[in-house]
């Protein structure tokens, strides 16, 4: 076992701090190993990490929203062994500076241009590095079916149609609708600029982030967030992909090994975990079809309009010891009462701490847990609330509230433009008024 891991693991991470298959973090179930993984792996490989995740965790798997594993419920000594047990696997697991991709780079015809290649360049030329945020993130982006806008990135790299014999143009902090613009250049001299970037950021400090280099940088001239990735698309060598989501994030190992199973019945062989919680399952047309059916039948998320991939929800009680509230079953009754509402417009946030780990960015409408009850928020979870109510009044403020906006809506109009045209103050006072 390395140094490392005893260190780390030792003396739990720092807030903020990315827990890491060899630095497990503590959490209110236990430690949780977070395995990024780089390139797709096979079936059988994700089938045997949901073996793993039963014999050394409690059996609960998450796909975070930037699409990595996590093995919850571990102890000092089941995550060591989870740490042999996973290297012995051999795959491509991410040691060092997160430099993201899409997960479809290098299949998908409409991408403008692959990666890959620059990915890998940039991870090899900023290797060592030291002294960055721990959360660090370069994201390059060639465009395509299923983009990596909405993630944030400290730096991000995204292909630019209209430059000459190709480019990329460089953004700094936010997702690329709120992202400054730093510069566009051809691939091999943003290698150079990336490192650049990231030894000045390192010269600032540990808690910078690429949002402190942005300054007086021009906006982002991008206005539209990416599409979800799931249900089924071609690829450009005759397979397709089709994208199956974790309903909330978070699965039983053992019914992800049953999909699994299933994939391999139908001979698809790769797989990636990817973005919006969710695995990219790669084959033939008619498998992936068959596959889509049997993860309907079996409650996973697989359609674009799917109310709960409108949701972004964190772990909550008692999965995670900051948390003030189970955040899925506040999540269910979001559900129950907002399903007509969650058009795809916008991500409902339910959060059980002002941290907001599932969405750091702003949403027009999220739900924050406190030590008495619910806050009401637009934006993020850290903003002052609208409206806090006490939890046995949750299910009936919801019931108002989504009564109210279902009344309020235009014709045509998405819910995110309903809840930003009603603003704070109608909100509050309509979820409060002549509860039902
Ligand atoms: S946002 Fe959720 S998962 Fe993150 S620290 Fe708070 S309660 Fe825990």
């Amino acid at each position: 076992m390395t140094a490392i891991f005893q260190e780390s693991n030792k003396s739990g991470l720092r807030r903020g701090a990315c827990p890491a298959l060899s630095s497990p973090m503590s959490t209110g179930d236990g430690l949780l190993a977070r395995i990024a993984l780089i390139d797709r792996i096979s079936t059988g490989q994700l089938s045997q990490l949901c073996v793993l995740a039963s014999r050394h965790g409690n059996g609960i798997i998450d796909i975070s929203s930037r699409g990595n594993l996590q093995i919850r419920g571990l102890s000092d000594a089941s995550a060591r062994l989870l740490d042999q047990d996973v290297r012995a696997l051999g795959l491509p697991v991410r040691e060092d500076l997160a430099v993201e991709h899409p997960p479809l780079a290098g299949l998908d015809a409409t991408e403008i241009a692959d990666p890959r290649e620059l990915a890998a360049a940039i991870r090899e030329g900023c290797r060592g590095i030291e002294g960055l945020a721990p959360k660090m993130s370069v994201v390059v982006d060639g465009g395509g079916q299923v983009r990596l806008s909405n993630l944030l990135a400290d730096i991000r790299l995204v292909a630019n149609p209209h430059e000459e014999g190709g480019g990329w143009t460089i953004m700094l902090g936010g997702t690329e609708v709120s992202g400054r613009i730093h510069a566009t250049m051809s691939g091999g001299d943003a290698v150079a600029e990336v490192s650049r970037l990231l030894k000045m950021l390192a010269a600032i400090g540990p808690d910078a982030r690429g949002r402190d280099l942005a300054g007086a940088l021009p906006d982002s001239t991008v206005s539209t967030e990416a599409t979800p990735p799931f249900g089924i698309r071609p690829l450009v060598d005759g397979r397709s992909a089709v994208g199956i989501g974790l309903p909330f994030g978070q699965i039983a190992a053992e019914r992800l090994r049953e999909l699994c199973a299933k994939a391999n019945d139908l001979h698809i062989d790769l797989v990636q975990p990817t973005i919006e919680r969710s695995v990219l399952f790669l084959g033939k047309s008619q498998s992936c079809k068959a596959l889509l059916d049997f993860a309907e039948q079996r409650e996973f998320v697989v359609a674009p309009l799917d109310p709960r991939g409108a949701i972004a929800v964190c772990s909550g009680s008692p999965a995670c010891a900051s948390a003030a509230i189970p955040t899925h079953s506040l999540a269910a009754g979001v559900l129950a009462e907002f399903a007509d509402l969650l058009d795809g417009s916008f991500k409902l946030h339910v959060t059980g701490c002002p941290k907001g780990c599932a969405h750091p960015q702003p949403s027009p409408l999220a739900l924050c847990g406190t030590a008495t009850g619910i806050s009401f928020i637009s934006g993020r979870a850290a903003d002052r609330p609208f409206l806090t109510i006490s939890r046995t009044e949750t299910q009936s403020a919801l019931r108002q509230l989504a009564t109210f906006l279902k009344r309020e809506k235009r014709e045509g109009e998405s819910s995110a433009a309903c809840l930003s045209r009603l603003g704070p103050t109608a909100l509050a006072a309509n979820t409060m008024s002549g509860r039902l």
